[in-house]
């Protein structure tokens, strides 16, 4: 038997990680402060896993040899202090699984636009019959997929959360989408935190490997002129600019990459808005660096039937559009879906607020925005930057009033937008639910 290593958190990440260091062999226990969801407790079982729950056991825990912790847990919960004051390593769910593949690496982190980004990179791939395996926070735990049914390429969505832990993996191709301030809280309230942790993204890569970014970010930007990626790089924007090689001219969508300069109307992309168009972009290239055929990746970016809950067109009700942006839980995200409209709106938004400032959509609710409705628990911090900036301003205390009250405020060739900048805790399970409620109650107006 190897040495000991010790699981923390038993979600999907935490229990494949335990499912592969068992099958390498090594003393494996896992350890979660809450309750194990029974389909993981089986898992574990079935693998003669030894596990807790409600608890961390320190005696257990200070003895490993080795800490995978999943990206939930902060670095600031006692256990996580003492092993670092211990010395004992704590890597995450990729790092352990990078060690036992050889696969290639797509990984794709942003603070906006991995999961679409990340799904339709996978969607070119399948379709295009590679060996590939779709992981991260999205799809099943790289590890487990390691251990049990391992894939030649593997497209990963990164939060900066796993990237934290990571040290020896490295990225083939490394996708970076934007940075805008999120999850400031774990990050000591200091965005070069966060910033650092999302160029976490490029270590270790060489010249063989490739990083794809935003060319206009000007944080990636900032960055850039004071690291020196090791990687190729590959810079997207929505227009040429030197150096760049994924972008837009004359409504032709064009990468030069060393396989060849790809070329497709633009109007043939199944996602739409800018936003979409650098996810797009970024898709295309890893696509056409890991050399899928042309008409392939013009088939799958044309086809492409979108995620649900971000920018989801739920139906037409006389004459207005009703679209669904649940999973736009920041102001920078709710800002991009304004953007794709070009009708009258009114933006249903609200709920848990993380400590947003609005500015950002300021300019747009001005000019687009026939009324807000607000929908959450505590509306304050709304009503204070809002009030006698908007049109009109109502409120809701459930999805359900909140689309009646939409109803009765749109106008024909208005579109009714939930992209609520906040988190969905305080009336809802989660941004999925929030997003089903939404179509549910769309559909039975
Ligand atoms: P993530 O997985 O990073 O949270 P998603 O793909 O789930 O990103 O999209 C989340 C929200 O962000 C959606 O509401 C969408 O409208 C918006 N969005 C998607 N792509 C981008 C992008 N490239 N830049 C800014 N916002 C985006």
């Amino acid at each position: 038997m190897k040495g000991k290593i010790v699981i923390l958190g038993a979600g999907e990440s935490g229990t494949g990680a335990a499912i592969l260091a068992k099958a390498k062999g090594f003393d494996v226990f896992v350890s979660d402060a809450s309750a194990i969801k029974p389909s993981y407790r089986e898992m574990l079982d079935s693998r003669g896993i030894r596990w807790e729950e409600g608890r961390h056991t320190e005696e257990e825990i200070l003895k490993a040899a080795e800490v995978v912790k999943s990206p939930g847990i902060p670095d600031t919960v006692p256990i996580i202090k003492k092993l670092e004051e211990k010395g004992i390593p704590v890597i995450s769910e990729i790092e352990l699984a990078g060690r036992y593949t050889d696969a290639k690496m797509i990984c794709i982190t942003g603070s906006n636009g991995k999961t679409t980004t990340t799904l339709l990179t996978y969607h070119i791939l399948k379709a295009a019959g590679l060996d590939v395996g779709l992981a991260g926070n999205v799809g099943n735990s790289l590890a487990l997929q390691v251990a049990e049914s391992p894939h030649a390429c593997y497209v990963i969505e990164l939060s900066s959360f796993q990237l934290d832990n990571m040290y020896d993996f490295k990225a083939d191709i490394a996708v970076l989408l934007n940075i805008t301030p999120d999850h400031l809280d774990r990050y000591g309230y200091d965005i070069q935190n966060y910033i650092d942790a999302k160029f976490r993204i490029i270590r270790n890569q060489t010249k063989e490997d490739a990083f794809i970014f935003w060319n206009d970010d000007p944080v990636i930007r900032r960055e850039l002129s004071r690291r020196d990626p090791a990687a190729t790089l590959y810079p997207f924007a929505e227009s040429w600019k030197e150096g760049v090689k994924g972008y837009v001219n004359d409504r032709l969508f064009i990468i030069e990459s060393t396989n060849g300069i790809y070329t497709m109307e633009q109007d043939l992309l199944a996602l739409t808005g800018t936003h979409n168009l650098y996810n797009s972009l970024a898709s295309g290239i890893a696509a056409k660096l890991v050399d899928i055929q042309d008409e392939k990746i013009r088939a799958s970016l044309s086809d492409f039937s979108g995620v649900e809950h971000r920018l989801e067109k739920v139906a037409r009700v006389r004459g207005v559009d009703y679209i669904n942006d649940s999973k736009a839980t920041n102001v920078n995200s709710c800002w991009y879906a304004l953007e794709s409209i070009h009708t009258k709106i009114i933006l249903i938004l609200g709920g848990l607020d993380k400590g947003n400032d609005y500015t950002e959509i300021e300019e747009a609710v001005r000019e687009k925005v026939r009324a807000l409705i607000f929908l959450g628990v505590d509306n304050s911090r709304l009503h204070a930057f809002f009030d006698g900036k908007a049109k009109r301003i109502e409120e809701a205390g459930s999805m359900e009033e909140a689309v009646t009250k939409s109803y009765k405020l749109a106008e024909k060739g208005d579109t009714v937008l939930l992209s609520p900048c906040c988190a969905s805790f305080d009336l809802f399970n989660n941004y999925e639910h929030r997003g089903e409620l939404f179509k549910t109650c769309v559909l039975h107006l």
